[in-house]
Formats: structure tokens, sequence, C-alpha cells
């Protein structure tokens, strides 16, 4: 019988973070500015933990190494996903990831498309979403002559909406959003422009221009999707995307949501309410700020209770 895994995070302090994991969550914060929770997570730079069960203790890291098996024995040097909560109480870098080649050539990770559910934002909060040179000799020298305003899209966004950021999209979450990052495992980020910010020791971050300007997607134009929605009884299952690297969605369950497993393995975060996952005979009691992976071997399963997840697989 297989059993869920539930994780323990890793936080990651940032010049733009806050408190809000702590007053929204309710997660312990070691710090004043934490700006990032890694809830799932195989990649170095913060390897989640199981803390339930079998396999309790050990890390995501180790498991995809040595138990394939739970992940349906799908190929891959590493676990490919990564689920984060970010809480912006500034806006972060504008930034760009690179894909997957140049990632690879450059940095010798993977690359890095992304994208954001808004778990909160406060009134009139925004985003950078694209940018408006048409060739990248403009783009080039917007960013040289700093030309901010004229370059960067900027996108009022409200609680509830979803956002694919696939790399090579010039980006940054505004002031007072926070999000459910669904990402690859990967940690290269391009810096273009940080609003010269000193970080605690009176320092600039450092930019990365030349690679930027390699990767920016020209013309800017914002990234396709469709969102599709789905009842279910009283429940709602909603599509948010489907992509090569992962296919997400959220489902708001009310009373009660049978589902049935599509994929290799499946990453789910509970971002409001609360119930219970029913498998077989086990039942497991969800709260607010759980994640936990469903691993191959759990082909059905079913919410009871009134939630709001945001799930992942990987994509095909
Ligand atoms: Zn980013």
């Amino acid at each position: 019988m297989q059993e869920p895994l539930f994780f323990d995070p890793v936080l990651q302090e940032k010049i733009w973070g806050g408190q809000k994991l702590n007053t929204i969550f309710g997660y312990d914060l070691p710090t004043k500015k934490i700006g990032e929770y890694w809830a799932i997570s195989a990649h170095p730079k913060g390897i989640s933990t199981v803390k339930n069960g079998k396999y309790q203790g050990q890390k995501l890291d180790k498991l995809w190494k040595s138990h394939r098996e739970l992940f349906d024995n799908v190929s891959g040097e590493v676990f490919p996903l990564l689920t984060k909560i970010l809480d912006a109480q500034d806006y972060l870098s504008v930034q760009v990831h690179p894909d997957n080649a140049y990632a690879l050539k450059h940095e010798g990770e993977l690359g890095k498309s992304e994208c954001w559910y808004i778990i909160d934002a406060k009134p009139n909060a925004e985003i950078i979403y694209g940018h408006h040179a048409k060739t990248r000799k403009e783009l080039a020298q917007m960013i040289y002559n700093e030309c901010w305003n004229d370059l960067l899209a900027h996108l009022p966004v409200k609680k509830g909406e979803f956002y694919y950021v696939p790399s090579g999209t010039i980006h940054a979450v505004g002031k007072g959003i926070l999000i459910l990052e669904t990402q690859q495992s990967s940690d290269t980020t391009y810096r273009v422009y940080d609003f010269n910010r000193k970080n605690n020791k009176g320092k600039l971050r450092k930019l990365h221009i030349k690679h930027s300007i390699d990767v920016i997607n020209i013309p800017g134009t914002t990234p396709k999707f469709k969102i599709t929605e789905k009842k279910v009884g009283l429940s709602t299952i909603t599509t948010f995307v489907k992509t090569p690297f992962f296919n997400v969605y959220k489902w708001q369950v009310q009373k009660e949501l049978f589902l049935q497993k599509n994929a290799p393995y499946t990453l789910v975060s509970v971002i409001d309410g609360k119930g219970n996952l029913i498998i077989n005979e086990d039942s497991y009691v969800l709260k607010k700020g759980d994640h936990f992976i469903l691993p191959a071997g759990i082909n059905t399963w079913k919410f009871i209770g009134k939630l709001n997840l945001i799930a992942s697989e990987p994509g095909d």
C-alpha cells in the first residue's frame, strides 16, 4: 500500500520577503524577511524531507535516485519539479530564465519555465510580464539606457489568477503578492534590473545583462495558454496549463471530489480550507499549508471537506 509523501520545507531569506508565510499559513519563520518557502523540492539549494510514513526523514533527491518506483520508474537525472510559495513584500528583481538548452550549456542545470497562482494580492498589485522592444538590438539599447518605463509591460493582478511564465519571458512578481509557484527544478535567474536596491550587507545584487539579452524572447508578447474549467458535482477542476514541463490544476473541493491518476506522480499543495484525503481505507487530515506527493501506486483517491488545492504533474 502506497502512502502520500508529506514534506518539511526549506525556507529562503530574501531582501523582498516578509512575514506573510507565517500570518497566512502559520509556518514558523526563523527571520523577518522570508521570501520563499520551498515546499516540494529536490534542488541542491533546498531539499525537502519526507515527514511521514515509511520514508520519514528521507530527502526527496535521495528518494528520486533510490526509489524510482515511487515515480513510476520515469527516466531523468533530477526530480524535475519544484513547488514554492513566495511572499513578495517588495518587487522581486526584473528577471528572465533560460530554456533547457541554454541553461545546460551555460549553467549545467535545467532551464526554468514557471507559473504562478496568485494566493493573495493587495489592491492595485501588479506584475511585470513581457516587454515592448521590437528587436534584440532595441531590447539591448533600452536595457543599457535603463528605459524601464518604456521597456517593461506591467499588468494588474488579482487573487485567484494564474500566469504562465515560460523561459525567455521577462518578468517580476510585484509588491504585496503571495504566490504559489510551480516551476522546473532550477535556480538559474538572470537579473536584468534590481531597482538599485542594496542587500543587508549594503551591496547591490549581481545583474546578468549579457545572458539576459541572449535569452529574452523577441517579440516580448505575453505567453498564450487556455484555462478550462469542469464541474464535478459541487466541486470544480480547473486546468491552468499543460506544457512539456508541467501540467497545473486547481481542485476546488466542495463536499467531495473523486480523482484518478493521469500522470506518473502528482504534487499537491493545500492553499485553503480543511478536509481529508482518502486512499482506500486510509484517511489523512489535510490543512492549509500542507504539501504532498501522490506517488505511483496510488491510482485513485478522494478528497472530502472544503479545500482549495493546486496540483502539478510532470509534462508529457
Ligand atoms: Zn522567475
